[in-house]
């Protein structure tokens, strides 16, 4: 046997949660977030599964060949824009759409000789203060964008920074600018990513952008309701590989970082942060051995993981552990982490097997 590690990933899942984005989202079209090699699920496997979606979303210009290179056809939009003028040959190559997001965008785009008009999802500055043209700029830039005789269609659009918080005003205040903004102008809308499919369907306009949800993973930071149900794609699981029995008062793992209490019986799973098991996960964090669960002790370390089985006596060498998804929600792992879902499932490394479900 191999070394046991593998990442299960479930394409029927993915189909799932994305029937609800159309259900929630029913009279805008969906450009499915396939970046970060599809949030660490499979860019080619997912993207394929994903035939229904209106278009893609990368981040950059090489996770979009490697969509077309795959004979994937619909739409594939350059969340980030390019990163220099070089780049905008390869757009047009690929027949590719790119954000336009800053003033050094838009020179790569009136510098480059196109033999073709583009499709530009121009980005305003709502709020955020991360990419975009401040809004005072914004009627401007449109209007020169639309004089370089370069653009096709021009989608206008902007991006959240607290839609996972439906107690946070900003939401509200980044709409209401972005609604001042695009009034009475022609073209496409878009806003949402997946907190705001679920919790602000006055966002939804032309497009919405789905990301984390696809993956089955809660966006909002409250639970998720009952017609919201969406299904973990990637379980991560590996098996234990040895058990050791140690006394009240002994150490496990680098650093002598956890110690028992009582005499206890410790696993070893064959997982760390090799693997992108999150080396920040303290005592405690959970893991699912036969269904039931477990608590880690001790330092995660680059291969290897511990496991207090003591209270599961029937645990041994050879039985698979869950780390998270089946059972055992992403998010719940990443906050005793200190992390994120997103930050997890794109954290996969790339020595991990990924297996699909159809
Ligand atoms: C990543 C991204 C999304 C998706 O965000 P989720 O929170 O994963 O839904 C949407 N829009 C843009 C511009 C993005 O970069």
């Amino acid at each position: 046997m191999s070394r046991p590690v593998e990442a299960i990933v479930n394409l029927a899942n993915i189909r799932s949660n994305f029937a609800l984005v159309r259900k929630l989202a029913a009279n805008s079209r969906i450009m499915a977030i396939v970046k970060a090699n599809a949030y660490g699920h499979g860019a080619v496997p997912v993207a394929t599964a994903l035939a229904a979606a209106d278009a893609f979303g990368v981040a950059s210009l090489a996770e979009a060949v490697e969509l077309r290179e795959a004979g994937i056809t619909q739409p594939v939009v350059l969340l980030g824009g390019v990163f220099d003028r070089d780049e905008m040959h390869d757009v047009v190559r690929y027949g590719l759409q790119i954000v336009v997001h800053s003033g050094e965008q838009f020179g790569h785009l009136l510098a480059a000789e196109l033999r073709e008009q583009i499709v530009v999802w121009l980005k305003i500055d709502t709020g955020m203060h991360r990419l975009g043209f401040e809004v005072q700029d914004f009627a401007e830039i449109r209007r020169m964008l639309e004089i370089t005789g370069k653009v096709k269609e021009l989608v206008l659009m902007s991006h959240f920074g607290c839609a996972d918080d439906v107690g946070n005003t900003a939401t509200g205040h980044q709409l209401a600018v972005f609604e001042n903004a695009v009034a009475g102008l022609p073209g496409e809308k878009s806003l949402a990513n997946s907190a705001a499919v679920l919790a602000y369907p006055q966002t939804h306009y032309d497009w919405v952008r789905p990301g984390i949800m696809l993956y089955g993973a809660n966006p909002m930071l409250r639970p998720l309701q009952a017609h919201e149900v969406l299904a973990p794609a990637m379980t991560l699981r590996s098996r234990l590989v040895a058990i050791h029995n140690i006394a009240a008062g002994e150490a496990v793992g680098y650093g002598e970082q956890w110690r028992s209490q009582r005499p206890a019986r410790i696993g070893t799973v064959a997982i760390g942060y090799g693997d992108g098991y999150p080396r920040h996960a303290p005592n405690g964090t959970p893991m699912l051995i036969g269904g039931q669960r477990a608590g880690l002790v001790g330092r995660v370390s680059m291969d290897f993981i511990t496991v207090d089985l003591t209270d599961i006596p029937s645990a041994a060498p050879g039985d698979e552990v869950i780390l998270w998804g089946d059972g055992l929600p992403v998010e719940e792992v990443a906050k005793m982490a200190g992390s994120i879902s997103y930050q997890l499932l794109t954290g996969v490394q790339k020595r991990v097997r990924r297996c699909y479900l159809f």
